[in-house]
């Protein structure tokens, strides 16, 4: 890999709202082009890509848990399957681009993604394809933030990149308090105990642990998921 960037392997993670955009419809073509381009850009530097897709744009576990008598494991497992479909519409486009990309699933679907085998996930990232990790951990009552570190951390990759709808951590919910104000940097620390709703605890344990830094982002403003993935300041670093 090239040298001259800060990261050499990023694990990128892409939340379902995000992938929705402005449209009414789940996904946004002009979002996923986006993130394709962008993610085109510095694979061609050497920077190798893995991507953790969500699926919120599509089902929410949590949120379906309960009603007409679904239980949450169950619930959660079609959130997962939601990831898939995100996963496979990302693939599609970054391929349409040019880039070569593999999906792999948590749990077997083999006749539409590989399944996860890390050293497998490995080669392909050194061999410069993009790997896009889809449904979640593969368990129910994770996250797909607690994914992206999971993933992050077995294939040994620097950093995640949580691309959002929000510019980044800010020290207070800048919807209820309007002179909240927009943090460069924060620790593990703060985020867990003043409640930062930025990543879910599991997720953010699982990064403080393995020393893993988070840049959390805003995936709207143009050219920012390159940036962030060439190492330059955007939104908020959690480290520490
Ligand atoms: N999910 C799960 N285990 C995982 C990851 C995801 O059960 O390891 C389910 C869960 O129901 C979740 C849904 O998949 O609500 C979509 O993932 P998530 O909410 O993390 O997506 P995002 O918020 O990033 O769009």
């Amino acid at each position: 890999s090239n040298s001259s960037y800060k990261w050499h392997r990023v694990l990128l993670k892409v939340s379902g709202e995000a992938l929705a955009g402005d449209q009414t419809q789940n996904i946004d073509p002009k979002v996923t082009m986006s993130i394709a381009r962008e993610v085109a850009a510095v694979t061609r530097l050497g920077i190798e890509v893995a991507i953790v897709v969500g699926g919120g744009n599509i089902f929410r576990g949590s949120s379906w848990a309960g009603s007409s008598g679904l239980d949450r494991s169950s619930a959660d497992y079609i959130g997962m399957l939601a990831t898939v479909m995100n996963a496979m519409f990302l693939q599609s486009t970054m391929e349409s681009i040019g880039i070569p990309t593999r999906v792999q699933t948590a749990f077997r679907m083999s006749e539409v993604a590989e399944p996860y085998i890390r050293r497998r996930a490995v080669r392909h990232l050194e061999k410069g394809r993009v790997v896009i990790f889809a449904a979640g951990t593969g368990n129910p009552f994770f996250t797909t933030d607690t994914a992206a570190a999971l993933r992050c951390a077995e294939i040994n990759a620097e950093v995640v990149l949580k691309a959002t709808n929000v510019d980044g951590v800010y020290d207070d919910n800048p919807r209820h308090n309007p002179n909240a104000s927009l943090l460069e940097t924060v620790t593990y620390q703060d985020v867990m105990s003043r409640d930062l709703s930025v990543m879910d605890m599991t997720a953010i344990t699982l990064c403080h642990e393995n020393n893993i830094p988070v840049v959390v982002f805003n995936l709207n403003k143009p050219g920012n998921i390159s940036k962030a993935i060439m190492g330059e300041r955007v939104g908020t670093l959690i480290g520490g």
